[in-house]
């Protein structure tokens, strides 16, 4: 790949190779934007077929994560790390080590987090070598699992479309079709079942439908169709490119709201989506709980939970605002998310010019 052309395209600022022969460490830390504050974004450990893919994927979650953080409200830049190999056998505390000390050289441009292939445990031990990490565990003073605050989000983010398809905010009595039930679908299913939702849940691991039927009296529906179930808001969970011009002509939900990252295969399925009349919660506005929670480790009062957990709760007006924006400029949510988000980067942009003397 020729870097430079990739990169000036969309505006990168900086892309860093890292490596570290001992070790075994090749990582690629790419900040894709630090106008609105330092660029935190996770560490995806990958086994990638080769480097040209590990960098596509470094370049297009590292911009993501502007957009996310932009329209969250938050002052905080978009970034995004990759050490490639194969987390299960790769990983080692050395490795881990090096990699935190080429984050710490960066001084605090790029701040990471766990991602794919990297846990809880892993980002204590880049602790160890820099203070730009968040998503440590509580006893080292951060926020643990991400995934319960993304939930929680989800949650706001759904009673922020109902309000705009049935002129009420509430989910008590709508049918909620969860598919994938993992970390977050699973903490998303017990605030469903708190509203009183009639809630259908599907995951390929029979295991985790099994513990929610029998925890919650919750419904389950198969894999494969669970998208195709009717209801009144579809919640993908699991993977990436869910609503794709396969399954959107099956869709019989109104609305869409969801954690699973990328669900657009593609843009032009949001026009698929307005056209059939669903409303679709955009991806990254929607899912942004976990990032939100983490970014208040960086507050310089320290991380406090229940201010944590209202700052997610703004994500029913965060949504709110998107659909607005979609509605008033007859564009897709998804549109109108990435409109907001660089509108927020431009207003703030002229602010930085004003200047401050003494
Ligand atoms: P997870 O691995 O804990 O859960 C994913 C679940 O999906 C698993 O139970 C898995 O068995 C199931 N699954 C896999 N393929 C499936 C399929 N075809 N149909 C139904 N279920 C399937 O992951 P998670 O942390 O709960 O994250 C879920 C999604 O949300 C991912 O796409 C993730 O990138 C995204 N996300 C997560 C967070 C977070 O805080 N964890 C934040 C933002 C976005």
């Amino acid at each position: 790949m020729r870097v430079f052309d990739r990169i000036r395209g969309q505006g990168y600022e900086q892309v860093v190779f890292c490596q570290d022969t001992a070790t075994g460490l090749r990582a690629i830390v790419a900040i894709h934007s630090t106008s609105l504050g330092p660029a935190l974004g996770g560490t995806r450990f990958y086994p990638y077929p080769d480097e040209d893919a590990a960098l596509e994927d470094v370049l297009r979650l590292a911009r993501g994560m502007t957009y996310k953080a932009a329209v969250a409200g938050l002052d905080l830049g978009g970034g995004k790390a990759v050490v490639l190999g194969d987390p299960t056998t790769d990983k080692s505390e050395g490795l881990l080590r090096a990699y935190g000390r080429f984050v710490d050289s960066l001084g605090g441009r790029y701040v990471t987090a766990e991602d794919v292939g990297t846990t809880q445990a892993d980002m204590d031990l880049i602790r160890r070598e820099t203070e730009h990490v968040t998503g440590v565990s509580v006893e080292l003073g951060g926020s643990g699992d991400p995934s319960a605050a993304t939930a929680f989000g989800l949650l706001w983010a759904m009673k922020a479309v109902a309000e705009r398809l049935w002129g009420g905010s509430s989910l008590t009595g709508r049918r909620i079709v969860v598919a994938g039930v993992g970390k977050v679908g699973s903490n998303l299913v017990r605030h469903l079942v708190e509203e009183k939702a009639h809630v259908i849940v599907a995951d390929v691991v029979a295991a985790a439908v099994e513990r929610l039927v029998q925890t919650y009296g919750v419904e389950s529906t198969a894999v494969e169709s669970a998208h195709a179930v009717s209801c009144d808001i579809f919640a993908p969970c699991a993977l990436g490119a869910v609503l794709n011009p396969m399954t959107i002509p099956e869709l019989r939900c109104a609305g869409i709201v969801g954690s699973a990252n990328n669900q657009l295969a593609d843009p032009s399925c949001a026009k698929l989506l307005a056209e059939a009349g669903i409303l679709y919660g955009p991806d990254y506005v929607v899912n942004a709980g976990g990032l939100i929670n983490i970014a208040a480790e960086l507050s310089p009062r320290g991380y406090h939970r229940d201010r944590a957990y209202a700052a997610v709760a703004g994500i029913y007006q965060t949504t709110g605002m998107v659909l607005d924006t979609a509605d008033s400029a007859g564009i897709t949510t998804a549109e109108a998310a990435d409109r907001v988000a660089e509108r927020r980067m431009d207003e703030l942009a002229r602010v930085q010019l004003i200047r401050t003397f003494g």
